[in-house]
């Protein structure tokens, strides 16, 4: 399979791929980038090819590559919080080391990918040190988070970093059409809100709803910009109280500010021409709003936006964090 069936994060598959043949594998990787931009894509594919029974590995055909394709090798094991804003339990650490303690079933490795780590509670976080300080010979531990910050800096020194960056747009537009069937045009415009994250736009290009929750966040900001103050107060309040949708909206909220900050200072396009909006199919309305603000004053709600997401990971209190940006800073 080339580059193991991954689309793009050649030089990370690359890296792997020499480490596994020449039996240097690390016992614990980190695999780092924002959501959606192929964390678990790649750890399911170094646990095909640690499974893998057939040659060249992974083969994609074996019996070991079936079962991590379906999620039911019993030497690869997925940990992650229960729900979208919870939390990884110290519970589900020690239950997965009970498991990292027994020999392989079918392989000659265990493989556990623990995903969204930057959540794991310190209690859990701490447990898993344990693992990482001295883990059985046969046992490759994959930690996947957004970025090293969001660690406890003794996790990290113990893992191999491997960051993975968003992939080039038009990259993500042709892997749209060609593996997902896209139709061009769409496949582009995904390609624009994605960020270069290929995991979000192929969700984003099967689940419409995604595009449509994204749509109202805008809308809904938008028209907070010119609403009375307790108007936003109420919206700040309520959006609060959802750590993962206040987390996606100030994401979108970034994206549509971006724009208006590339419309504000007329460089909306790159020097082949290319569109650097994300919104390309919202030009008109960003343009319209471009011309009521000064590149200065679309940086300063940038930043406002960049500083709550901030106080947000330093544990600040949600609702008041939300009322300063919808109240006064946007
Ligand atoms: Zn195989």
């Amino acid at each position: 399979m080339e580059n193991w069936g991954i689309v793009g994060h050649e030089w990370a598959v690359h890296l792997l791929r020499q480490a596994l043949e020449e039996g240097e594998l690390s016992h614990a990787y980190l695999f780092t980038g924002p959501p959606g931009v192929g964390k678990g894509t790649l750890a399911k594919a170094l646990a095909s090819a640690l499974l893998c029974q057939g040659d060249p590995r992974p083969c994609g055909k074996c019996r070991s590559c079936h079962l991590v394709a379906s999620g039911n090798h019993p030497d690869l094991f997925w940990v992650q919080p229960e729900s979208e804003a919870g939390r990884l339990k110290v519970e589900q650490v020690r239950e997965l080391q009970r498991h990292l303690s027994l020999t392989p079933n079918m392989a000659h490795h265990r493989v556990a990918v623990l995903d969204r780590f930057d959540q794991a509670t310190p209690s859990a976080a701490n447990a898993l040190l344990k693992t990482l300080e001295e883990p059985p010979d046969f046992v490759v531990l994959i930690l996947l988070a957004p970025d090293t910050d969001s660690l406890l800096p003794t996790i990290v020194s113990r893992c191999q970093v491997v960051p993975l960056r968003p992939l080039p747009l038009p990259q993500i537009a042709a892997a749209l059409q060609t593996r997902w069937g896209v139709e061009a045009e769409t496949a582009r415009l995904l390609a624009h809100l994605s960020g270069g994250r290929l995991g979000w736009a192929v969700r984003a290009a099967t689940e419409p709803d995604l595009l449509r929750r994204r749509q109202q966040r805008i809308d809904e900001m938008v028209a907070l910009l010119r609403a009375p103050l307790t108007d936003r107060f109420r919206y700040a309040a309520e959006l609060a109280r959802d750590p993962a949708a206040t987390q996606e909206a100030l994401d979108i909220w970034t994206g549509w500010w971006r724009d208006i900050l590339l419309l504000t200072g007329g460089v909306e396009e790159d020097q082949t021409g290319e569109s650097r909006l994300t919104h390309l199919d919202q030009q008109a309305r960003l343009e319209q709003m471009a011309a009521q603000f000064t590149p200065a004053q679309a940086v300063a709600r940038i930043q406002a936006i960049r500083l709550a997401m901030d106080r947000l990971r330093r544990n600040a209190n949600p609702q008041l964090t939300l009322e300063v940006l919808l109240g006064f800073d946007l």
